[in-house]
Order: structure tokens, then C-alpha cells, then sequence
């Protein structure tokens, strides 16, 4: 990003790019491409997988039954959708809300690269299996869900896609008690700052230190 470019400078660019963009199949049978919408400095970006049918008829992300789980799970954290970014993998609607193929996320890439560089987010929350992968790969939803990882400066959390959560009421109570600890995960996320966890990190000397990195704070604060 140039010195004079401004990160709403750098997402509108982003966005641009994206409507015009044919770069995999799934430009064919799209209405609107759906970039990504939100607060650029909230700090927190939410990772959703693609446009379901009315994101892909209106140009936003989550505004569908799903997107209404989302807003009900911001709100048990006093946020609104407004404060934070919500974006997808891949950009364009996947025909019959199907799963987003391989070589369609890894054309997409690119952009999600760029909004989070753009952004440069302290919280991570991926939503479903497939942003997951991109931050966790290998891992089971099932299996790590709601747990943080602390790397690159940042929390990356992986909670399940609200839309599972519609189907499932287990999922559903998962999600709101994975919210839940947002708060706590934000304070852990400043004391590591504080105590140079990061710069370590990066030196290598924590490489073996994420259990202890995971440790939850004392207190709870809430960022919100
Ligand atoms: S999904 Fe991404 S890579 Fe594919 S056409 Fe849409 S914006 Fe381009």
C-alpha cells in the first residue's frame, strides 16, 4: 500500500476489482459480486465462505437468515455489524450455494489477502470450514472451534458458519458460546502485546509457547 493510500482507499479499490473480475467460473452466473462491507478499524474481521442467494442479489455479505444469526450473535457482545468486517473467501456465489472449490478460492486469494493487509485486523474470526482452512489447515471445525490462535499479532478464531448454526441447535448454542469469550480473547490478545509475546514470536523463541499463549487471562476486559 502506497504512503498516501488510505485503507478505504486500498478496500474501494479492492471492491472494483472484485465486480469486475473474471478471473474463476464462478463470474458466470453471478447477479452482484459481494466484496466485503464493515469498520476498517475495529480490529475485528469476520471470514465467511461466499455469497449465499441474497448476497448474491443484493451485493452485501451476510444479509440472509444467516447474516441474521450473525447480527444476533455481535449483539450478545454489545456489537453491531456496522463496527466490524465481514467478508467471505470467495466473492461470488457458488450455484446452489455450493461449497466453493479449490481452484475458485485460490483465485480469490489475492483479494482476501489484501483486505486483511488493508485492515490489518486484530481478531480473526473465521466462519465455517473453508475460511478455517486458510488459517488452520488440516484441522477439524469439530474439533477446534472457539479455541484462539495466537500468531502474526493477532487472534485467529475459528467458529462455525452461522448458517450450520440454523440447522443445527447444538451448533447454534456453540456459536453464542463461542462469542462469548471474544471479550476474554481480546484481553489476552493485549497482555501477549504487552509482554512482547509477538516480537518473541517472531524471533522464534515461542515456538513451542502457544499452550501458554492460550492461557486465558485473569480478568475479563471487554474490547467492545
Ligand atoms: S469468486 Fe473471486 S476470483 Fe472468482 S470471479 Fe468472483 S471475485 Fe473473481
Amino acid at each position: 500500500m502506497a504512503a498516501d493510500t488510505t485503507p478505504e482507499q486500498v478496500l474501494e479499490q479492492i471492491g472494483a476489482e472484485v465486480r469486475e473480475c473474471t478471473a474463476c467460473g464462478l463470474c458466470a452466473q453471478r447477479t452482484k459480486a459481494v466484496p466485503g462491507e464493515g469498520a476498517l478499524k475495529s480490529g475485528i474481521m469476520f471470514i465467511g465462505e461466499g455469497p449465499g442467494f441474497h448476497e448474491d442479489r443484493q451485493g452485501r455479505p451476510f444479509v440472509g437468515p444467516a447474516g441474521k444469526l450473525l447480527e444476533e450473535l455481535l449483539a450478545a457482545v454489545g456489537l453491531h455489524r456496522n463496527q466490524v468486517f465481514i467478508t467471505n473467501v470467495v466473492k461470488c456465489r457458488p450455484p446452489g450455494n455450493r461449497d466453493p472449490q479449490p481452484d475458485e478460492i485460490a483465485a480469490c486469494a489475492d483479494y482476501l489477502e489484501r483486505q486483511i493487509a488493508a485492515i490489518d485486523p486484530r481478531i480473526i474470526v473465521t466462519l465455517g470450514r473453508f475460511s478455517m482452512a486458510r488459517f488452520f489447515p488440516g484441522a477439524k471445525i469439530s474439533a477446534i472451534h472457539g479455541e484462539p490462535k495466537y500468531a502474526d499479532g493477532r487472534a485467529y478464531v475459528p467458529f462455525y458458519h452461522p448458517a450450520a448454526g440454523l440447522r443445527a441447535t447444538s451448533v447454534k448454542q456453540s456459536l453464542f458460546e463461542d462469542i462469548q469469550a471474544l471479550p476474554a480473547i481480546a484481553k489476552r490478545l493485549k497482555e501477549l502485546h504487552a509482554a512482547g509475546y509477538f516480537d518473541r514470536q517472531e524471533a522464534g523463541a515461542d515456538a513451542d509457547n502457544t499452550a501458554a499463549a492460550n492461557e486465558p487471562g485473569e480478568d475479563q476486559l471487554s474490547l467492545f
